[in-house]
């Protein structure tokens, strides 16, 4: 499934396969220089949904969105906000910066 994010930091992602296609937030693991994404709250719909019920699925991304952004924690050190899963435990910097530091 090809995966399309939006917002920075990720806040929703749209996935299509076919006539479905798929809201749900996207988890980034921090792996070094790429991130992966790992869809979670998997939401599906039908092209006709978005034809005959737009509002049920801005809702839905509305929901997936805030939910994200609800999440995130702000990094001390380069003063982003990160998903929580850039962070290890307590940490006040995210892990790109605590492997900067490392290096
Ligand atoms: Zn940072």
């Amino acid at each position: 499934m090809q995966w399309f994010v939006s917002g920075e930091p990720a806040q929703v992602a749209v996935g299509v396969e076919g006539p479905w296609f798929v809201l749900a937030r996207p988890l980034t693991r921090w792996g070094g220089p790429r991130t992966e994404l790992q869809p979670a709250d998997r939401r599906q719909f039908s092209r006709d949904d978005l034809l005959w019920l737009p509002e049920v699925v801005v809702e839905a991304a509305e929901a997936i969105a805030a939910r994200g952004r609800r999440s995130f924690r702000w990094c001390r050190s380069c003063r982003r906000a990160h998903a929580p899963e850039w962070f290890v435990g307590a940490a006040g910097t995210c892990r790109e910066c605590a492997s900067v530091v490392d290096a």
